[in-house]
């Protein structure tokens, strides 16, 4: 499949940006039919239409099947600690608000270990774009339940399923007034770029958060490309009503929205909020002889 089957009328190869220059080398060991091949092509898809070079992005992955996309493409990349993607990203962008910064998270990361920085994340509006590959199981560390795995969904550490309730991270995000909320499909690649543009050129107003519904066939049996199909239902991507997005979220299991749900134009980041500095901390790093410094050690 070229990139070309999705999008006809786009030279993916003719631009100044190019997808090749988000080509890494590095083969992809994730499971045959993984939902993560939709994702990684679709980031490379919407950078390069939206004709972002390399060096004016920092990509931050959790760990986890998404975290293995870290050497899977090119670019400023940095692999951080399980449920602590999100303050690494809001850091490195206060710091060099000027590049785009992505970060990628698994459901287990970023709902269960790090649901405390998801919460913060969106309380403080960074300025990031967010990405959450939502299989509904721990996939790396073989299918453990997560805190979006259904209720009663059997696991392999869950024999019976988990008998907490499964959480709706879309309509959490919402209710916590979140800028940007989208919910994509790793079984709708053309769609999953358009969201991804629009998360990422979002990001200069606030936090761009996407949950993605992703495949994950090794672990997770019941939700399937087919049980996502018949469920599914797009919505247009105009989208500015709180209420109407929250009425949209609220049902993940028989009709889900998928499209962006929400968007707030009037939406000021945390830079806004505490009055931007004269200086950002990157063009405060210079060289500076350490010579005297030592010579008083020795
Ligand atoms: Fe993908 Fe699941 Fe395999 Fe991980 S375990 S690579 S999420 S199919």
């Amino acid at each position: 499949m070229s990139c070309n089957d999705c999008h006809p009328n786009y030279d993916y190869e003719s631009q100044a940006v190019k997808v090749s220059d988000y080509y890494s080398d590095v083969q992809p060991t994730w499971c045959s039919g993984c939902g993560d091949y939709a994702i990684w092509a679709a980031i490379k898809r919407a950078l390069v239409e939206l004709q972002i070079p390399t060096h004016d992005v920092l990509f931050c992955f959790d760990i986890g099947c998404n975290g293995n996309m870290s050497d899977k493409i090119k670019g400023y990349r940095v692999h951080s600690l399980h449920g602590r993607v999100l303050p690494l990203a809001a850091g490195a962008k206060l710091a060099n608000p000027n590049v785009k910064v992505i970060a990628f998270a698994g459901d287990g990361a970023t709902y269960s270990e790090g649901i405390n920085h998801f919460i913060n994340t969106i309380r403080n509006n960074y300025p990031i774009t967010f990405f959450v590959h939502n299989n509904g199981n721990y996939g790396l560390t073989t299918g453990q339940a997560s805190a979006t795995t259904k209720q009663g969904a059997k696991r392999t550490a869950n024999p019976d399923g988990p008998s907490a309730d499964t959480l709706n991270p879309v309509h959490m995000a919402l209710s916590l007034n979140a800028p940007f909320v989208a919910r994509g499909f790793s079984g709708n690649l053309r769609q999953l770029v358009e969201i991804f543009k629009e998360a990422i050129m979002f990001q200069d107003k606030g936090l761009a958060y996407v949950d993605i519904l992703q495949t994950c066939p090794t672990y997770n049996k019941e939700m399937t490309i087919e049980y996502y199909e018949e469920r599914i239902k797009q919505v247009d991507t105009k989208r500015s009503d709180l209420e109407d997005a929250l009425k949209l979220a609220k049902d993940q299991d028989n009709n889900i929205a998928t499209g962006v749900l929400y968007r707030n134009e009037n939406s000021l980041d945390y830079l806004s909020r505490i009055g931007r500095k004269q200086t950002n901390a990157v063009n405060e790093v210079s060289q500076y002889s350490i010579d005297k410094f030592v010579q008083e050690l020795i």
